[in-house]
């Protein structure tokens, strides 16, 4: 380890060659040291400084909070360097030098950590500075804001003691706004926060500069450990060990008259993505001024008439950081005297849609390539852009009815509809245990209410801004938010919330739009927004697409595919089809025949069907009514689907799934009996079920069991499959049935039953006259079919995973019941890693598929390879199809613009060209 614990701002470059590299650098300074180093290194204007590396902090936690041998001199020993590119002295009442103390992990944390600011003013030092600036209010402003954070953020005393002796202060002079307080107001003050000190602490605020700094970087020490910080760590999935950087800078003050000022600003919108600076900024004030909402803060645009050449200046900083750093900025700034200073610079955190758009538009401003467009756009960004909008009549309806209650910044888009609920931990407990969707509504929040947003549905609060803790965080997690309806008064104690006269209690409904920023009355129905509405997630899903089709990103033999996955849909009607077609499915992995079966006019005729039992005559009458029925819906399908290979999976689950309930039956004949009635036809009927009764019905008469034992019912379908195909096909469409055969175990079971099927299609196309591409082929559902694949694959010309019977009979687990059983326990006590019906279990069931697929293509060797249980829409498990050499995934039709890029986010990570 390094025994060079502290860093001059300028000494980023060292720190980076230590570290072997910038990500190196980022872990060794932390996220915001790190940039400030960066800042100063190509020429921004940065007040002086230094950063305490996170090696230290790490070091000062583990040694029982002893600061590492050498620390404490280093940091001595920079502030030195910091006063001699100041020209001030750190407690020297003739020139004095103050300095922040700010935390700074790898990862920016928001509202996490604690700053300390003004640090180095002492009573001495405060009347020097009187002498210099003479502007005593600005001094003990300063001061107070020193004492206070001490106070609170280094030595833990509750914020509430400083804010009450000022509100109380206040009130006794009349005072409405804290820009009333005169010099002598905040020197009095300023005494009795010290007070506040001595009494709750036995001891003075220490007036030894070099004492204030020692117990600051202390305390950002041991703030990482604190239990807001581990929650948020928990919450955003960041190690715990990393530790934080401690930031200690130069003052600036934009406190000091009109042409000082300070604000908060993103390069770009952080709500939509548009290329506009972003913010809010207050001249003649601090920069918590501007996010704590008290004052009504300026949009940055305005700043050109406040402060014309700071502003431009602005600009030309901002374009530069973008450029440098080639993603969207949060950046902090001061002006201090007409000078423009820049505080901080992070990438900026944005909602879901900002994140598509900044990708797609740095991409076309040629800042980054499509590649890495792609590779900053998460999976479940994706799936929040598909996420419920208010339906737009029902909306509009609300308004016209009086229905809105209130309006806000909108701060995090989406939809929310749920119950209110005042406070973090009741949101939490009626989210988690009573199931509830609920609504969180705070005055504003802090980082211990994060537990509550995450639970809620949507958040709204009567105070704060764009930049504030709530908008921050729900923007980060896609929670739907409106922060600063200011009309709303919230009160606590009463658990409600009035707006004009207008009341809404605990527990009422309300519906939240975070994308217009509007709060109903009660709940409004929502809706999915079309794809085809997100131009910019075309675009890149589009280029998800290109990357994923690239020829030669996966070293196979020659036969199997060599480009990346196709992503394919579980589709079994027209519509769903069509949906999955506009989505970008590039073919149907799974047409469930059978739930077609059971439409009200179609599942008396299937249980005629069944009933007929040895009455060949009977069930083939009764398969002959279905025909038209199956034929007309696979029309549909193909004429959608045209171009683009359909499966079809024939009839799978046991017969007695279409019948009517044994129990409910059973008891009704009973009831009969009782009453001395005869019910002959129920009787009938409960006796057929009874003799379809099976004690474990998922490993018994189903899949191609089923069609060896009753082969008429898949000849039907397979005579309906290509009759309707052929429809198609003569209609001037192209289809391309695959037909699937389920829950094979045994080749011998294809053998018995594919020829006659088989025999059939063929038949069928000599009838109409045409001929069409056809594929017979299976799924892998049982582990055997999967150890004999080669002998499987001789007869089926592709196979499918069924990866959700296949994880049931692997690991033994009921799909039915396994997660209500023993699985959560399973996976909460990390017996298993994962829910193995989520995502592949990569050791066991995804080494099943491994040898699956190298057996099948050792027979056949370009073989079709897909997936078509709930895993083909998960992104881990669709990393695991792209290595093992998958043709496709498949998934439900809303799933594909998710799985569509995780395709991509597989090729790049395993690209076998670079
Ligand atoms: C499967 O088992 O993964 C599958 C797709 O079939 P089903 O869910 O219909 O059993
Ligand atoms: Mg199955």
């Amino acid at each position: 380890m390094s025994n060079k614990w502290v860093y001059l701002f300028e000494e980023v470059s060292d720190a980076e060659k230590y570290a072997g590299n910038w990500e190196g650098a980022r872990a060794l300074l932390g996220g915001k040291g790190a940039n400030l180093g960066e800042m100063t290194r190509i020429g921004v204007p940065v007040p002086p400084g230094l950063t305490v590396t996170t090696e230290a902090c790490n070091a000062y936690l583990e040694n029982n909070n002893q600061f590492p041998e050498g620390m404490w001199e280093q940091e001595l020993e920079a502030m030195k360097a910091v006063e001699k590119s100041t020209g001030k002295k750190f407690g020297d009442k003739g020139n004095p030098l103050l300095v922040s103390c700010r935390s700074g992990a790898k990862f920016s944390m928001p509202g996490m950590m604690d700053t300390v600011l003004n640090i180095g003013l002492n009573d001495e030092v405060a009347e020097g500075m009187v002498e210099l600036t003479e502007d005593a209010r600005f001094v003990y402003d300063a001061y107070r804001r020193l004492v206070h954070m001490f106070g609170s953020v280094v030595l833990g005393i509750d914020d509430e003691a400083f804010e009450h002796p000022l509100d109380e202060y206040k009130e006794k002079k009349g005072y409405k706004l804290d820009t009333e307080m005169i010099a002598e107001d905040w020197k009095a003050l300023t005494e009795m926060y010290k007070a506040v000190i001595k009494e709750q602490m036995g001891f003075d605020f220490p007036q030894d500069p070099y004492e204030q700094l020692k117990l600051a970087t202390e305390a950002v020490f041991k703030s990482w450990n604190g239990k807001r910080a581990i929650d948020y760590r928990n919450a955003a999935g960041i190690a715990h060990d990393l530790g934080t950087g401690v930031n200690i800078q130069t003052m600036v003050f934009g406190n000091m008259g009109d042409t000082s000022g300070t604000g908060v600003a993103f390069t770009r919108d952080p709500a939509t993505g548009e290329n506009v600076n972003y913010g809010d900024y207050l001249m003649n004030a601090q920069g918590e001024d501007v996010v704590a909402g008290i004052r009504n803060t300026k949009k940055i645009a305005e700043m050109s008439a406040d402060s014309p050449a700071a502003y431009k200046e602005f600009l030309a900083i901002c374009d530069k950081l973008e450029n440098h750093y080639k993603e969207m900025q949060d950046v902090e700034f001061t002006i201090e005297r007409g000078k423009l200073w820049m505080l901080q610079t992070r990438d900026g955190k944005r909602t879901a849609k900002a994140i598509v758009k900044i990708a797609v538009d740095m991409t076309n401003e040629g800042l980054i390539t499509k590649e890495q467009a792609i590779k900053r756009v998460k999976p479940s960004d994706v799936d929040t852009l598909l996420h419920p909008q208010f339906d737009f009549e029902a909306k509009k309806a609300a308004q016209e009815e009086g229905k809105q209650f209130a309006s806000g910044v909108n701060a995090s888009p989406g939809a929310a509809v749920g119950r209110v609920y005042f406070d973090a931990d009741t949101a939490e407990k009626m989210a988690k245990e009573e199931g509830q969707d609920v609504i969180m509504v705070r005055p504003f929040t802090k980082p211990d209410d994060v537990h509550g947003m995450l639970a809620a549905k949507g958040i709204l609060t009567s105070e704060g801004g764009a930049t504030s803790h709530a908008a921050v965080v729900a923007r980060q997690f896609g929670v739907p938010c409106v922060v600063g309806a200011s009309m709303v008064r919230i009160n606590l104690e009463a658990r409600r919330m009035m707006a004009g006269d207008v009341v809404v209690n605990e527990g009422d409904w309300i519906s939240v739009d975070g994308t217009t920023g509007e709060v109903f009355l009660g709940e409004i129905p929502t809706s999915s927004p079309s794809l085809e509405e997100q131009t910019e997630l075309m675009t890149l899903l589009s280029w998800a697409d290109e990357i994923s089709s690239t020829e030669g990103i996966r070293e196979f033999p020659k036969e199997w595919p060599t480009r990346g996955l196709q992503v394919w849909a579980n589709a079994d009607y027209p519509a769903d089809a069509r949906r999955a077609r506009s989505y970008g499915a590039q073919g149907i992995g799974l047409c469930r025949t059978e739930h077609m079966f059971f439409e009200p006019e179609r599942l008396p005729i299937v249980q005629d069907m069944i009933l007929a039992g040895d009455d060949v005559a009977a069930r083939q009458a009764a398969l002959d009514k279905l025909l038209p029925y199956q034929r007309a819906d696979f029309d549909g399908l193909f004429e959608a689907m045209t171009g683009l290979p359909v499966i079809i999976r024939l009839i799978d689950p046991p017969l007695h799934e279409f019948m009517p309930d044994e129990r409910e039956l059973l008891e009704e004949v009973i009831g009969a009996r009782v009453k001395g009635e005869e019910l002959p036809e129920k009787e009938a009927l409960l006796s057929d079920i009874e003799a379809l009764h099976e004690s474990n019905p998922m490993m018994g008469l189903r899949g191609v069991r089923l069609s060896v034992m009753m082969p008429e019912i898949v000849s039907m379908q397979v005579r309906a499959i290509f009759e309707a195909a052929a429809d198609v096909k003569l209609r001037g469409f192209e289809p391309k049935p695959e037909v699937m055969i389920p829950l094979t175990g045994h080749v011998n079971e294809l053998h018995f039953i594919q020829p006659k099927l088989e025999e059939i299609a063929a038949a069928v196309m000599k009838e109409k006259g045409v001929e069409f591409e056809y594929k017979f082929g299976t799924m892998i559902e049982i582990p055997r079919a999967g150890l004999t694949a080669d002998q499987v694959a001789e007869t089926a010309e592709f196979f499918s995973f069924g990866t959700n019977d296949l994880t049931q009979f692997t690991f033994g687990y009921s799909r039915d019941d396994a997660e209500r059983n023993f699985l959560v326990k399973y996976v909460e006590d990390g017996i298993l890693p994962l829910n193995p019906f989520q995502t592949i279990d990569r050791d066991g069931v995804g080494q099943l598929m491994k040898l699956t697929v190298e057996k099948g293509r050792s027979t056949r060797p370009e073989l079709e390879c897909g997936i078509c249980g709930e895993h083909g829409g998960d992104p881990n498990s669709i990393e695991w199809c792209h290595m093992i050499g998958l043709n496709y995934v498949s998934c439900s039709p809303f799933r594909v613009p998710v799985a569509r890029l995780a395709a991509a986010h597989a090729a790049l990570t395993h690209n076998a060209k670079k």
